[in-house]
C-alpha cells in the first residue's frame, strides 16, 4: 500500500482536534496525552482472545481476568486500548453522528487527547447484549451488580461527574 502523505491543511486540521481545549463546550475532563505522535507500544498490550480488543499488560490486564473470574464468563471486553488515531476516527464519526454538535458528542466520546483508553481504562460489557452495553441498560444487568460488589473496581464516569461526561457504568477506571 502507497501511503500519501498528508497534506499541509490536513496536518493542520488534526492538529486542531487533538490540541484544542475541550472546556469551551463543556468537556472538563484532564488530558491524557499530550503529544499527537504518542504511539502505543505494541509490546505493552495484549489481544484478549474472542473480544477483538486489546488491553494493557499489567494492572489493567490483571484486574479484567480478575473481574471475569468474580463475575462470570458472560463479562467481556467491549472496548479496550485506543490509539490517538482511533479515538480521532471515533470521535469524528460521533460528531458527524450529532450534526456537529460538540458539546453533545463529548458527553459520549472524549476528544482525542483526553481518552483513559489510551493509557489504561477499559470498558465491559454483558455477552450478547450488544449495543445495550453502552446505555444505561447495562447498569441492571447482573453482570454489573456483581461488578458493583468488587472492591477493587472504580467507576471512571458516575452519576453527575465533574468531566461533563455522561453516566457510564461500563467504563472500568484503572489509573
Ligand atoms: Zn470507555
Amino acid at each position: 500500500m502507497v501511503l500519501k502523505l498528508l497534506q499541509k491543511k490536513e496536518l493542520e486540521f488534526l492538529e486542531s482536534i487533538f490540541y484544542y481545549d475541550p472546556k469551551y463546550h463543556g468537556f472538563y475532563g484532564q488530558q491524557v496525552s499530550q503529544k499527537i505522535t504518542q504511539r502505543i507500544n505494541k509490546n505493552e498490550v495484549i489481544k484478549i482472545p474472542n473480544t477483538g480488543h486489546y488491553l494493557f499488560k499489567g494492572e489493567p490486564e490483571k484486574i479484567y481476568y480478575k473481574m471475569i473470574g468474580d463475575v462470570g464468563e458472560s463479562l467481556t471486553l467491549t472496548s479496550g486500548v485506543r490509539s490517538i488515531v482511533k479515538q480521532t476516527k471515533l470521535f469524528l464519526d460521533k460528531i458527524d453522528s450529532v450534526d456537529g454538535n460538540l458539546s453533545v458528542a463529548s458527553k459520549s466520546l472524549a476528544p482525542p487527547a483526553y481518552t483513559y483508553h489510551s493509557i489504561a481504562d477499559f470498558d465491559v460489557g454483558k455477552k450478547g447484549f450488544g449495543f445495550a452495553n453502552f446505555t444505561p441498560r447495562f447498569a441492571l444487568t447482573e453482570e454489573f451488580l456483581k461488578m458493583r460488589k468488587l472492591k477493587y473496581i472504580d467507576m471512571r464516569y458516575t452519576i453527575n461527574n465533574k468531566d461533563g461526561v455522561r453516566y457510564e457504568p461500563w467504563h472500568v477506571k484503572v489509573i
